[in-house]
C-alpha cells in the first residue's frame, strides 16, 4: 500500500480597490495581527488596509 496524499493549499489574494495594497494570504499581514495563511473570510471586520484603512468590503480578489 502506497497511498500518498498531498495536500495543496492555494492562497489567494486580494486588493484594495481604493489604494491598490494586495492582502496576500500566505503572508497575512503581521503588523495587524494577521499571522501568514490568514484567510481572507477569517479577517476580523475590523480589519482596515494598513495603507489607506479601508474595510475589508473595499478588497476583492486578485485574477491572476
Ligand atoms: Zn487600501
Amino acid at each position: 500500500m502506497n497511498s500518498e496524499v498531498t495536500l495543496q493549499v492555494e492562497y489567494k489574494k486580494y486588493v484594495c480597490v481604493v489604494c491598490g495594497y494586495i492582502y496576500d494570504e500566505s503572508e497575512g499581514d503581521p503588523d495587524s495581527g494577521l499571522p501568514p495563511g490568514t484567510r481572507f473570510e477569517d479577517i476580523p471586520d475590523d480589519w482596515v488596509c494598513p495603507e489607506c484603512g479601508v474595510t475589508k468590503d473595499d478588497f476583492e480578489p486578485l485574477e491572476e
